[in-house]
């Protein structure tokens, strides 16, 4: 099930835009993942829909660079400051 996630960081305060993460409860079809830009230090909604699966590079629509996908983990790594200590907030399925 698909999940509005928002990603905080408890060391510097970053605050990613809310992400969608998982699968549409409405639509099984669509398909979103958070990642990581790195080069613009974001972490950004991919969207999957339709994605052809043998592709698993997507680029930054910023800067070209390319996105890491964030996996599910215990502690998720601050793409501002690096540290290990940002917070998951989960809200409403989409
Ligand atoms: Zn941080
Ligand atoms: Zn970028």
């Amino acid at each position: 099930m698909g999940e509005y996630t928002t990603f905080e960081c408890r060391a510097c305060g970053y605050k990613a835009e809310r992400v969608r993460w998982g699968v549409s409860v409405n639509d099984p079809r669509q398909r979103c993942m958070p990642a990581y830009c790195v080069e613009c230090g974001t972490i950004r909604e991919v969207d999957l829909t339709g994605a052809d699966l043998m592709v698993d590079e997507f680029d930054c629509p910023d800067c070209g660079s390319q996105l890491f996908f964030l996996e599910k983990a215990a502690s998720y790594t601050c793409p501002k400051c690096k540290a290990h200590d940002m917070r998951l907030i989960q809200g409403d399925y989409w």
